[in-house]
């Protein structure tokens, strides 16, 4: 998606640990016009796919859920981060490793929200060592919904996530792949750029 990979080349700034920030546009300040052409271009990707329900992760997954739903005409639920020792029953859970804070949480998601019946597109931010998104389907397995696939604003191609998850047959779209990106020089390539770039 070429306005995507755009912005990031024009406003993300690298971090130390293999982190991209873009913080401009969607992880802080929301620019809710790219947001739509996201949410379009998701729609045109799973174009025919028979889904009833976004699922996502809190935080930053949401605004984008939220504005890619209004083109699929369907729900968004969050999966939540919770600390509580005990989990009451009414709810799927799982535990995910954060990827920018390296620790352990669990994730839930009420029964009552998502279940048999639910066909299922996941929608997150940024795809990693895929962390986020295995918990996410582990949740949807629980609860005996379908998966249909995912949808990824940007893949970190260098990272284990992508491939991990392809291998597994999961149907994924990233709609900006990072192939590498130096944190000396600030230079993106994406994946489909000419070699040469
Ligand atoms: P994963 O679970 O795939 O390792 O990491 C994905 C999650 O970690 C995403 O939900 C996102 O919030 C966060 N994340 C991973 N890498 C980056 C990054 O380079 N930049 C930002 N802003 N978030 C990231």
């Amino acid at each position: 998606m070429e306005i995507l990979k755009e912005r990031i080349r024009k406003e993300g700034k690298i971090k130390e640990g293999n982190v991209l920030k873009v913080d401009s546009f969607l992880n802080h300040q929301m620019d809710i016009e790219l947001f739509s052409e996201i949410g379009k271009e998701f729609k045109r990707r799973f174009e025919g796919a028979e889904i009833n329900k976004i699922l996502t992760i809190e935080a930053s997954g949401i605004g984008i859920a939220c504005v890619a739903a209004q083109s699929f005409h369907v729900p968004v639920v969050f999966a939540k981060k919770t600390q509580t020792k005990n989990i009451a029953g009414d709810v799927h859970t799982t535990k995910v490793q954060s990827y920018t804070h390296g620790r352990i949480y669990d994730i839930i998601v009420a029964k009552e929200f998502l279940g048999e019946g639910d066909k299922v597109l996941l929608i997150d931010d940024f795809l990693a060592n895929g962390k986020a998104l295995e918990g996410l389907i582990d949740l949807v397995e629980k609860s005996g919904a379908e998966l249909v696939g995912a949808g990824i604003v940007i893949e970190k191609g260098f990272q284990a996530g992508g491939d991990a998850l392809r291998g597994r047959g999961i149907r994924l779209e990233s709609l900006a792949i990072v192939e590498s990106m130096d944190e000396k020089t600030g230079r993106i390539v994406f994946r489909g750029d000419a070699a040469n770039k």
